[in-house]
């Protein structure tokens, strides 16, 4: 099992090389997906393990120093790359903190032995403990690409482990960089381990990122960053399903802003806009964690109130209707009033109600409102159909 240790070398070089050539040509700079980070470091891991080869052939600053750096440049960059994924600037400072401290203690303890291998395993090593930190703190909602990123860095931990093992044990003869044993080999062989884990890990986090945000912009509406119609429809849907399992109320209610056609007409296309924008802020502010509210067309929204009773579902949006239309919306010099007629449907769904029909009884409720004279609130279950037609 006892591998030639400058050809494992070598291998490792080859690997991290491609992988970077792979990352450099699909990355570009003008996208933050953290491709062109990790294949910088995956450049720095290779020319690491390539310096490494030379170990005995070549001096100690340019086959032990320099290439021991390099791989704190690497994991440097691997750490960079996590938080260009996430679209968070880079702590520059605190990445490559590592690298610098790393480069002048190899600087300095180069005519020592033991320490100068302990401080270049002590350094990486916190390399790889922040690594696995912030993998942790920024994985994607429902994402596993992190996992692959503490598990490279957690098998970069043992490789570092058993060579500082071997230092303190006395056996810093068998981890020279040109001595071939079984222990060097596991410890060397793990950088292959590393360099796939990590690259591959950093790749999937970034699709993972950009799934999340594609996601994201399917299910909102780009002007009030409301759940879109899709959406809320979906999250009624599983509404009524629990409300039906648990026999607890939930209330339904179409909100439609009140001749906004005129608002339109009368201050602009931008303005109606930033009535649309300023209604969504105002009801978002008062609503409960559990409530849910969408952007259901136009100039309506529909909100869904979770187990809350017929009375306490009228108060409340009546409250919201009250404190809309007392709220006008700033726009520059204007100050331009709004309010909105409501339609709700209150109740513990039966196995006939679905999202459609549900909707169908509050739309129902917001014509009888219209019809009252705008700006107020219609309940379902008051209304007599035939006087509507
Ligand atoms: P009612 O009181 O009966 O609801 O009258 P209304 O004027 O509010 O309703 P109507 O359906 O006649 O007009 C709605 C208008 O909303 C028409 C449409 O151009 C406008 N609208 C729809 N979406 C947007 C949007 O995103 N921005 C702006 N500014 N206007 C929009
Ligand atoms: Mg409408
Ligand atoms: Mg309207």
């Amino acid at each position: 099992m006892t591998a030639h240790t400058p050809t494992i070398f070598a291998s490792v070089a080859w690997v991290a090389l491609i992988m970077a050539f792979c990352l450099l040509v699909v990355g570009r700079l003008d996208q933050r997906d953290g491709l062109l980070t990790a294949g910088a470091g995956l450049m720095a891991h290779a020319l690491a393990y390539v310096c490494f080869t030379f170990y005995g052939h070549a001096p100690l600053w340019l086959t032990y120093s320099l290439p021991n750096t390099l791989l704190a440049v690497a994991l440097a960059f691997y750490s960079a790359s996590i938080f260009r994924i996430n679209q968070q600037p880079v702590p520059w400072l605190s990445v490559f903190s590592a690298p610098i401290i790393l480069g002048l203690l190899m600087i300095l303890l180069l005519d020592t032995n033991e320490p100068r291998m302990l401080a270049a395993s002590g350094v990486l090593m916190v390399q790889c403990l922040l690594i696995i930190l912030w993998a942790q703190n920024h994985q994607q909602p429902g994402g596993r690409a992190h996992l692959l990123l503490i598990v490279g860095a957690a098998v970069s931990l043992i490789g570092i482990l058993i060579r500082i093992i071997a230092i303190i044990t006395g056996l810093t003869e068998d981890m020279r960089y040109n001595a071939s044993n079984l222990r060097q080999s596991i410890s060397i062989s793990i950088g292959t381990v590393t360099v796939m884990m990590l690259s591959l890990g950093l790749v999937l986090l970034s699709k993972e990122r950009i799934e999340g945000v594609l996601k994201h912009m399917a299910l909102r509406d780009s002007l009030t960053d409301l759940p879109n119609r899709r959406a809320i429809m979906e999250q009624m849907d599983s509404e009524i399903e629990r409300a039906r399992r648990h026999g607890t109320p939930l209330a339904v209610a179409v909100i439609d802003i009140d001749h906004f056609k005129n608002i339109n007409d009368i201050y602009g296309h931008l303005a109606g806009d930033a009535v649309l924008k300023h209604c969504a802020n105002l009801m978002r502010q008062r609503l409960r964690q559990s409530d849910g509210l969408g952007r259901h067309g136009g100039e309506e929204f529909l909100l869904l109130l979770p187990e809350t009773s017929r009375e306490g579902a009228a108060t409340a949006v009546d409250d919201l209707r009250n404190y809309i239309a007392n709220s006008p919306t700033r726009f520059g010099e204007l100050s331009i009033s709004q309010h909105f007629s409501v339609g709700l449907w209150c109740g513990i769904p039966t196995n006939q109600d679905t999202g459609t029909t549900l909707l169908a009884k509050a739309d129902t409720a917001l014509y009888s409102a219209k019809k009252a004279g705008r700006n107020t609130l219609k309940l379902a279950e008051d209304i007599n159909i035939s006087a509507l037609v």
